[in-house]
Protein backbone atom coordinates (compact mmCIF):
# COMPACT_ATOMS: atom_id res chain seq x y z
CA UNK A 1 0.00 0.00 0.00
CA UNK A 2 1.36 3.46 -0.78
CA UNK A 3 1.79 5.70 1.18
CA UNK A 4 0.44 9.56 1.41
CA UNK A 5 3.72 10.84 1.00
CA UNK A 6 4.68 8.25 -2.18
CA UNK A 7 1.58 9.73 -4.45
CA UNK A 8 2.41 13.27 -3.62
CA UNK A 9 5.52 13.05 -5.19
CA UNK A 10 3.86 10.49 -7.93
CA UNK A 11 3.50 12.29 -11.33
CA UNK A 12 5.82 14.92 -10.80
CA UNK A 13 9.01 15.77 -12.72
CA UNK A 14 11.92 14.04 -11.25
CA UNK A 15 14.15 16.21 -9.19
CA UNK A 16 17.48 17.32 -11.21
CA UNK A 17 20.05 14.66 -10.05
CA UNK A 18 22.32 17.89 -8.93
CA UNK A 19 21.16 19.58 -6.10
CA UNK A 20 22.53 22.13 -3.90
CA UNK A 21 21.95 21.86 -0.05
CA UNK A 22 20.98 25.34 1.78
CA UNK A 23 24.13 25.05 3.43
CA UNK A 24 25.85 25.47 0.08
CA UNK A 25 23.53 27.84 -1.04
CA UNK A 26 24.33 30.40 2.06
CA UNK A 27 28.00 29.87 1.66
CA UNK A 28 27.81 31.13 -1.95
CA UNK A 29 25.54 33.72 -0.47
CA UNK A 30 27.80 35.08 2.18
CA UNK A 31 30.53 35.14 -0.43
CA UNK A 32 28.72 37.05 -2.96
CA UNK A 33 27.96 39.36 -0.13
CA UNK A 34 31.51 39.49 1.22
CA UNK A 35 32.31 40.16 -2.52
CA UNK A 36 30.09 42.92 -3.20
CA UNK A 37 30.58 45.03 0.09
CA UNK A 38 34.62 44.74 -1.36
CA UNK A 39 33.39 46.15 -4.37
CA UNK A 40 31.73 48.71 -2.81
CA UNK A 41 34.63 49.61 -0.33
CA UNK A 42 36.82 49.61 -3.65
CA UNK A 43 34.06 51.83 -5.34
CA UNK A 44 33.93 54.44 -2.64
CA UNK A 45 37.63 54.58 -2.65
CA UNK A 46 37.86 55.27 -6.54
CA UNK A 47 34.99 57.82 -5.98
CA UNK A 48 37.35 59.64 -3.46
CA UNK A 49 40.21 59.44 -5.98
CA UNK A 50 38.36 61.35 -8.85
CA UNK A 51 37.05 64.00 -6.63
CA UNK A 52 40.79 64.71 -5.02
CA UNK A 53 41.91 64.43 -8.83
CA UNK A 54 39.02 66.67 -9.81
CA UNK A 55 39.80 68.96 -7.03
CA UNK A 56 43.93 68.72 -7.89
CA UNK A 57 42.90 70.03 -11.38
CA UNK A 58 40.74 73.21 -10.32
CA UNK A 59 43.55 74.55 -7.70
CA UNK A 60 46.78 73.74 -9.45
CA UNK A 61 46.13 73.84 -12.86
CA UNK A 62 47.12 77.24 -13.22
CA UNK A 63 50.75 76.22 -13.41
CA UNK A 64 50.49 73.28 -15.19
CA UNK A 65 51.94 73.02 -18.90
CA UNK A 66 49.51 71.42 -21.28
CA UNK A 67 51.44 67.86 -20.35
CA UNK A 68 50.39 68.05 -16.97
CA UNK A 69 47.13 68.96 -17.50
CA UNK A 70 47.19 65.88 -20.38
CA UNK A 71 48.33 63.37 -17.71
CA UNK A 72 45.78 64.63 -15.10
CA UNK A 73 43.24 64.35 -17.31
CA UNK A 74 44.02 60.75 -18.37
CA UNK A 75 44.12 60.24 -15.08
CA UNK A 76 40.69 61.07 -14.25
CA UNK A 77 39.42 59.14 -17.43
CA UNK A 78 41.48 55.65 -15.88
CA UNK A 79 39.66 56.45 -12.80
CA UNK A 80 36.35 56.76 -14.19
CA UNK A 81 36.44 54.13 -16.37
CA UNK A 82 38.10 51.84 -13.45
CA UNK A 83 34.62 53.45 -10.98
CA UNK A 84 32.56 52.52 -14.33
CA UNK A 85 33.76 48.86 -14.72
CA UNK A 86 33.77 48.29 -10.57
CA UNK A 87 30.23 49.11 -10.78
CA UNK A 88 29.51 47.07 -13.23
CA UNK A 89 30.88 43.83 -11.16
CA UNK A 90 28.53 44.71 -8.19
CA UNK A 91 25.44 44.92 -10.56
CA UNK A 92 26.23 41.38 -11.38
CA UNK A 93 27.45 40.56 -7.87
CA UNK A 94 23.48 41.81 -7.37
CA UNK A 95 21.74 40.15 -10.16
CA UNK A 96 23.71 36.97 -8.92
CA UNK A 97 22.03 37.04 -5.71
CA UNK A 98 18.77 37.61 -6.39
CA UNK A 99 18.97 34.58 -8.86
CA UNK A 100 20.43 32.74 -6.03
CA UNK A 101 16.97 33.45 -4.67
CA UNK A 102 15.16 32.25 -7.50
CA UNK A 103 17.26 28.96 -7.36
CA UNK A 104 18.91 30.04 -11.14
CA UNK A 105 22.30 30.96 -9.90
CA UNK A 106 25.32 28.69 -9.54
CA UNK A 107 24.35 26.04 -12.81
CA UNK A 108 26.94 25.37 -15.62
CA UNK A 109 25.08 26.91 -18.46
CA UNK A 110 26.68 23.74 -20.52
CA UNK A 111 26.34 20.68 -18.46
CA UNK A 112 23.80 21.57 -16.10
CA UNK A 113 26.28 20.63 -12.64
CA UNK A 114 26.06 22.97 -10.34
CA UNK A 115 29.71 25.39 -10.14
CA UNK A 116 31.69 24.99 -6.99
CA UNK A 117 30.90 27.20 -4.08
CA UNK A 118 35.06 28.55 -4.22
CA UNK A 119 34.82 29.14 -8.16
CA UNK A 120 31.43 31.19 -7.75
CA UNK A 121 33.44 33.15 -4.91
CA UNK A 122 36.24 33.83 -6.83
CA UNK A 123 34.02 34.43 -10.15
CA UNK A 124 30.09 35.79 -9.48
CA UNK A 125 29.88 36.19 -12.99
CA UNK A 126 31.06 32.85 -13.93
CA UNK A 127 28.41 30.99 -15.99
CA UNK A 128 30.64 27.59 -16.78
CA UNK A 129 31.63 25.15 -14.62
CA UNK A 130 35.77 24.85 -14.55
CA UNK A 131 35.53 21.87 -17.08
CA UNK A 132 33.29 23.27 -19.37
CA UNK A 133 35.46 27.03 -19.05
CA UNK A 134 38.53 25.08 -20.61
CA UNK A 135 36.67 23.51 -23.28
CA UNK A 136 35.24 26.33 -24.37
CA UNK A 137 38.93 27.91 -23.99
CA UNK A 138 40.25 25.09 -26.23
CA UNK A 139 37.85 25.42 -29.06
ZN1 LIG B 1 29.80 22.43 -17.04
Amino acid sequence: MAKPADTRTAGRKPVAKATRSAAETEKIRAALAARRDELRAEYDQTLSEITELQRDRLTDSAGDDQADTGTKTLEREQEISLANSILERITQVERALERLDEGGYGWCERCGNPIPVERLAAFPSATLCVTCKQLEERR
